[in-house]
């Protein structure tokens, strides 16, 4: 690369979702074709972006605060770019100009593409220019106007970007139209849309050429998936029988399901394609269908408690997550200890549990008053998590004894933080680390082994447990192509 190609450094951060994971990587991508460098200091950067996320306020408290600490920088060295792209940028808009004059560029999620081309134009202009690119409003036209303002961004993907080489996040649909009252998706992401099966199957073909072993499918209710193509419709069963095919590719996993839409045929697909995770993240939200009814979820517990039993009658081994929000408008104790019981029947492996935000612009803000105290919350959340994590470590600790297969990620993060207080390499020492990885039904497992063995598929002990964690030795690994051998002790 030449001098003029070298476009200078740039500093990315993001917060939020998978979806905004694989944003950034793909803004990336871009930028690096274009000359740019990665760093990791804001101040040194010649370009700062921001991946935002506005599904609680708290993340964009986040952004605000690190965009503040950022005006100095910006006023001793003008020519530094600063850009806020993302889901918050598509909800704020000019807020985000007037709130930080600052910043140069608002860049929505359905516009990520135009991101190389601003950044050069700002750089290029003789005067300081603002730019804005975002989609239309989910009222500011006609639903083909609408539905073409967001545009879906996956470009061809540098297998240098990705968190690991093996595993990689597949796009299959953008938007929600489920317009749940408490959150502002819908309006960040816009319309439902949902990808040709055709180039989702070229693009997991190309990522498996790359050394890609694990594929998740993303969606905001990626089991609404739905596409024409050639006269044939497919949904998400028939697109896992396509993709399953693939060469290469071992694991296939695919977040976040949507109660409703959980048809035997997907559940069949799942029991029945070996590469396909015995996992389903699908969340309950509320114990109480009153709650439910004010965030319109579109279901009773009864009707979940229906899809579970469906769940467990074709794929028993299957493990399910949930997502839950404590403290939503006019929570009472009862309808809280509902939601603790509806916790302690399903037994999901884990549960992410978020205190209510109220957010602008939502059916629910506009609607009932945010009267649930912020130590109530914060009291039925820690209650949540302390009874979640009690039937995750009863759950796992059926493990012990057993054998799992788990795809080895790389170091665990204990090793990680270790090895960043360990500067000098000592003589001698072990090679072994502790590695992680995830089992067939997504457990964290943990164990000790060769680095070198990120990448393989490992049979594991499990010895111990705690309620996120099992606690294992390696067995067998696979040495070449899925061949299994007796692995020497690692030291
Ligand atoms: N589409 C997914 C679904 O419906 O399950 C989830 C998408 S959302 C980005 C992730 C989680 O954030 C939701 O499942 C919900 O529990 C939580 N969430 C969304 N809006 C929220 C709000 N206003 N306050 C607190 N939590 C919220
Ligand atoms: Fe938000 Fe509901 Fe859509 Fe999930 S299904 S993204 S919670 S509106």
């Amino acid at each position: 690369m030449s001098d003029q190609d070298h476009n200078g450094q740039l500093y990315i951060e993001t917060v939020g979702c998978q979806m905004n994971m694989l944003d950034s990587e793909l803004v990336v991508a871009a930028l690096r074709k274009d000359g740019y460098e990665l760093t990791d200091s804001p101040k040194q950067a010649d370009t700062v972006l921001f991946n935002t996320c506005s599904v609680r306020e708290h993340a964009e408290h986040k952004i605000y605060s690190a965009l503040g600490r950022l005006k100095y920088a910006k006023r001793n060295k003008p020519q530094k770019v600063i850009g806020v792209m993302g889901c918050m940028a598509q909800k704020d808009q000019d807020l985000i100009f007037s709130r930080a004059p600052h910043v140069d560029l608002v860049v929505g999620t359905g516009q990520l593409a135009e991101i190389p081309r601003l950044i050069r134009e700002t750089r290029d202009s003789d005067s300081r220019m603002q730019q804005k690119a975002v989609s239309l409003g989910r009222r500011d036209g006609s639903v083909l106007e609408i539905t073409g303002s967001f545009q879906s961004y996956d470009p061809l993907r540098d297998p240098e970007m990705r968190p690991t080489p093996f595993q990689a996040f597949v796009r299959i649909m953008i938007g929600c139209d489920k317009f749940c009252t408490y959150c502002v998706v819908p309006s960040t992401r816009g319309p439902e849309q949902s990808r040709p099966p055709s180039q989702i199957a070229q693009e997991i073909r190309v990522l498996a050429d790359q050394g890609v072993k694990e594929i998740t499918l993303l969606g905001q209710t990626v089991n609404s998936y739905q596409h024409t193509e050639n006269g044939r419709l497919y949904r998400l069963a028939d697109l896992l029988e396509l993709i399953h095919e693939t060469e290469g590719i071992e694991r296939i996993r695919f977040v976040t399901s949507y109660p409703k839409d959980m048809t035997d045929d997907l559940l069949q697909a799942v029991r029945d394609l070996p590469k396909v995770l015995r996992y389903l993240h699908v969340p309950l939200q509320h114990g109480c269908n009153e709650v439910l009814k004010k965030m319109k979820r579109g279901y009773t517990v009864e009707d979940y408690r229906e899809m579970m039993q469906r769940i467990k009658a074709t794929i028993p081994d299957c493990s399910v997550s949930s997502d839950f929000i404590v403290g939503f408008c006019g929570e009472t104790e009862e309808a809280h200890q509902l939601t603790m019981d509806a916790v302690r029947e399903f037994r999901f492996k884990n549960s992410f549990i978020f205190k209510y935000s109220e957010r602008t612009g939502t059916k629910a803000e506009q609607r009932f008053p945010d009267d649930i105290e912020d130590s109530i919350k914060r009291r039925r959340n820690n209650e949540m998590l302390n009874l979640q994590n009690s039937i995750s470590e009863e759950d796992n600790a059926e493990f012990i004894g057993q054998q799992v297969s788990v795809l080895v990620e790389g170091p665990s993060k204990s090793a990680v933080k270790q090895a960043a207080r360990d500067t000098e390499p000592v003589a001698g020492k072990s090679l072994a680390a502790q590695l992680m990885g995830r089992s067939e039904c997504d457990r964290i497992v943990v164990f000790n082994g060769n680095p070198r063995l990120a990448g393989t598929t490992a049979q594991i002990q499990v010895d111990d447990c705690t309620g996120t964690t099992l606690i294992g030795s390696i067995l067998t690994h696979e040495v070449q192509h899925g061949s299994c051998d007796v692995l020497p002790i690692l030291s």
